[in-house]
């Protein structure tokens, strides 16, 4: 097999010269890896805490994961959703058990699985009130995805320039407002309303629970659907499956993505009962949406979904609660499990590139130091890193 000549200096230039400038790039160019360790192409070992934006749910290379992927490579790697394949199959069946909803439509992306979600939505009001009651309430500060519509469901001005026109049919409240929430329910005719359980990208900041109850409520009685954003929170994300688990509410759609097939891209919209045959033949559609491959990476994932897993979470999440919590430079900590945020005296950019230097990959998010380590990463490694990013935040 022929190897490429790739290098550090080489990677670099390819990507200013060729790849869209879309993305401000950390000074990191990632070889390989294995469970919570990245290598560079000048072998420097990196600890990490960012497990590619809570994506590689079991870290870099995971044994058991690689074996379920590879063992479907030697199989099929796809055959388009004109006919059966078994992972998305059991996958589907895996997650409504878990979850307790009833159908699953599989995309590739989080922007796609909500997508999915608005037009289910959208297509549950027009079944039975007709049309023109078509309006989602989502939340300021919210994120939903890049594509035009996900955008437009987005709460954030910073993301509603230069793309016009956007969607129609999107109005904000405040998350936590109630008020706000049954004032735009009365002026507007809706069929959902849309929310993170944690507003992720939006700085980590947990929904209040008394507010996320009053919405189901509100939504229960007024037959409008709850769509709940898991693609950041679920998949064990939290310490629990969906985070919305925590809220002790029952969502009538789910969408996820991210961590759901350890490192390769799926989507998933859950339906509910209520929307459980919303959409039907010809309504939705995906070429490569649930391809087997990555279904079969993400059966290997919910097969370890296990209350074990999820206390490992919690205990880790507290681990690095106790060494962080009253540390200097240290403002305040937000979030749930391993989905966590921190407030830091210096900016946050600036220590985040501080750790690279020193070998540990933190995320930022608004101002903030965003922690999504890999759900199994080994304890004596999480508190190596924390102990590196503890003495970078030292203002
Ligand atoms: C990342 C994210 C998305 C978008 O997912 P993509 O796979 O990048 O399209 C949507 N919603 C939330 C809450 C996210 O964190």
């Amino acid at each position: 097999m022929e190897t490429h000549p790739y290098s550090t200096q080489s990677v670099k230039n390819w990507d200013s010269g060729s790849v869209a400038h879309t993305y401000g790039r950390a000074d990191l160019v990632v070889k390989e890896g294995k469970g919570s360790i990245l290598y560079d192409y000048e072998g420097k070992r990196y600890i990490d805490l960012g497990s590619g934006i809570a994506v590689t749910t079991f870290g870099i290379s995971d044994d058991c994961w690689k074996e379920a992927v590879i063992n479907q490579l030697n199989q099929v790697q796809h055959t388009s959703n004109l006919y059966y394949t078994a992972p998305q199959a059991y996958l589907a069946h895996l997650l409504c058990e878990k979850t307790g909803m009833s159908r699953v439509f599989f995309s590739n992306s989080g922007a796609e699985a909500n997508e999915c979600a608005i037009k289910a939505a959208r297509k549950y009001s027009d079944d039975h009130y007709g049309p023109g009651r078509h309006t989602i309430v989502a939340m300021k500060n919210g994120f939903h995805g890049r594509t035009i519509t996900t955008l437009s469901a987005t709460g954030q001005d910073y993301f509603h320039q230069h793309f016009d026109p956007f969607t129609p049919g999107f109005v904000f409240v405040e998350p936590g407002n109630v008020a706000q929430l049954e004032q735009a329910l009365q002026e507007h005719r809706c069929c959902a309303i849309m929310m993170e359980m944690i507003q992720g990208e939006g700085g980590v900041l947990p929904l209040d629970a008394a507010f996320v109850q009053k919405a189901a409520q509100l939504a229960r009685e007024q037959d409008l659907l709850l769509v709940v954003d898991e693609v950041q929170t679920g998949c064990g994300r939290t310490g629990k499956f969906l985070c919305s688990q925590h809220y002790g509410i029952e969502p009538d759609i789910v969408s996820m993505a991210k961590g759901l097939a350890g490192g390769l891209p799926l989507g998933a919209t859950l339906f509910g009962p209520k929307t459980a045959d919303t959409l039907g033949p010809g309504d939705h559609g995906s070429t490569f949406g649930g391809n087997p491959v990555c279904a079969a990476g993400a059966v290997s994932v919910m097969e370890r979904m296990t209350d074990t897993l999820m206390e490992g979470v919690l205990e880790r999440s507290a681990c690095i609660r106790s060494m962080l919590e009253g540390a200097p430079g240290v403002e305040a900590i937000t979030g749930m499990g391993m989905m966590l945020g921190i407030q830091t005296t210096k900016s946050a950019p600036q220590i985040a590139a501080e750790c690279l230097k020193k070998g540990v990959v933190v995320l930022t998010a608004k101002s903030k130091i965003r922690l999504l380590p890999a759900l199994n990463i080994p304890l004596p490694l999480l508190r190596e890193g924390i102990e590196i990013l503890k003495e970078a935040m030292v203002p």
